[in-house]
């Protein structure tokens, strides 16, 4: 459902990531793992164009994009098929809870406010939040304000749901909520690609994970293989320090 070919990015002269082929089948769960500053944030961010890739093709469903000739309908339509979890929540501050959530509905799908209202009450309760609706994000834990993220981006209704490391900006005690909500999100056959240092949870949740090592896909496989039987000696010096 998902094909990425040949996918590259330069920021000036340094190429951050290096042609990379992933596919990803329709409900399937990828983590990726790999150590900081390799390219995996960039690979999330150039699959919806927040950066734009250099080179590549990325196919959702129906839609192939080719990066070096991407129009802005191109993107747009692209960015109505993927939902983006950010590190730092990235919520409105300005905005409640329920408002947070309803925005991409209203502006970028153009349904009624009603409508969207009543959606966004249906994830408040999905995601536990119900009595939150009307709160700012300052008013609320990190654990709380990452729900709401995740809320809005299940709202969308998108086919891919990408977070990137949506546990490492929160305190301890908060982690265990948030992936309790990715768990929530992946028992519904959610298609998702997720960046995390969460070993435990990667194990768990993933059908297949993927090893990134200066912007190369170095390894990939199911969970028991990457941490069974990791062949590449970086993924394995990797597992070592993060393990
Ligand atoms: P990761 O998420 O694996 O830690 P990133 O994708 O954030 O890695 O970054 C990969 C590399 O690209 C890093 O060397 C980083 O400094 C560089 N990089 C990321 N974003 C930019 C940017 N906007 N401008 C210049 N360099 C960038
Ligand atoms: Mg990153």
């Amino acid at each position: 459902m998902i094909s990425i070919k040949g996918l590259t990015k330069r920021f000036g002269g340094t190429t951050v990531l290096d042609d990379i082929d992933l596919d990803i089948a329709e409900g399937e769960r990828v983590v990726v793992i790999g150590p900081s500053g390799t390219g995996k944030s960039t690979l999330l961010r150039c699959l919806n164009f927040l950066d734009r890739p250099d080179e590549g093709t990325i196919t959702i469903g129906d839609l192939s994009v080719d990066a070096a000739r991407a129009s802005k309908a191109d993107i747009l339509a692209l960015r109505r098929r993927t939902a983006f979890v950010f590190q730092n929540y990235a919520l409105f501050a300005n905005r409640t809870a329920q408002e947070n959530i309803m925005e991409a509905l209203v502006t970028v799908q153009k349904r009624p406010k009603a409508e969207a209202a009543e959606r966004a009450r249906e994830i408040l309760r999905e995601t536990g939040l119900s009595d939150k609706g009307d709160s700012y994000p300052a008013a609320l834990s990190g654990g709380q304000q990452q729900r709401v993220g995740i809320g809005r981006a299940m709202a969308i209704g998108a086919d891919v749901m990408l977070f990137d490391e949506p546990t490492s900006a929160l305190d301890p005690e908060w982690v265990g909520e948030v992936l309790d909500l990715m768990r929530r999100v992946a028992r519904k056959r959610q298609t998702m690609l997720i960046v995390t240092h969460e070993m435990q949870f990667a194990r768990e949740i993933a059908d297949r994970m993927v090893f990134m090592h200066g912007g190369r896909i170095v390894e990939a496989g199911e969970p028991e293989q990457i941490f069974g039987a990791p062949k590449d000696e970086r993924l394995q010096r990797f597992l070592q320090r993060v393990g």
